[in-house]
């Protein structure tokens, strides 16, 4: 399914009553808030996330969306801010509340089920699933190497040499300071 045929925005009470199920693959260029997590995108970047969208109404009536996500991602290293390839298989499941019937005691959350949202019986789906890939990204990314990033393991190394060679020379320099400060004040 191309992209044209992704639907944005879908009427919650339709898409969820027909139980219908939509595969598609989406371009990650597509993800303008997901791209600060990535160490770069391309113009030509082609990449793309593949997800499986299931649209459930239980017995109860409640809207259950559940979604998988594929795809390989290059995220950021935070320690050289190169690329990392990270390949990127999560799954989720969330129920539709329309943000209206928020708390009301007619439509209560399901047990542990995350909520999201729709306004006035719509619901952005590609915001939906931008926001669960962002989610299952990791805390922190860094890459396998601990000393993939040279400038960092100079500076360390030149930390180390400084502090083994004069442990107390800036403590000098400080006392000398200190001296001549009290002598002009004299
Ligand atoms: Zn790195």
């Amino acid at each position: 399914m191309s992209l044209q045929q992704f639907p944005e925005t879908v009427e919650v009470k339709k898409f969820f009553s027909r139980q219908g199920q939509l595969t598609t693959s989406l371009p990650l260029q597509k993800f303008t808030r997901l791209e600060q997590y990535l160490a770069n995108v391309e113009a030509d970047d082609s990449s793309e996330i593949e997800v499986d969208l299931d649209f459930i109404q239980d017995d109860e009536g409640r809207f259950i969306l559940k979604g998988s996500m594929k795809g390989a991602l290059l995220l950021s290293c935070q320690r050289c801010l190169q690329g990392v390839e990270y390949s990127l298989s999560s799954d989720f499941r969330v129920q539709i509340i329309d943000e209206l019937k928020v708390g009301g005691d007619t439509e209560l959350a399901k047990d542990e089920l995350e909520v999201v949202l729709s306004t006035e019986g719509k619901l952005n789906l590609f915001e939906l699933v931008e926001d669960e890939v962002i989610l299952s990204l990791p805390l922190v990314v860094y890459h396998d190497e601990p000393d993939c990033n040279q400038v960092l393991v100079d500076l360390n190394r030149s930390a180390e040499q400084n502090i083994e060679s004069k442990p107390f020379a800036e403590l000098e320099v400080l006392k000398k300071q200190l001296s001549s400060e009290k002598s002009k004040t004299k």
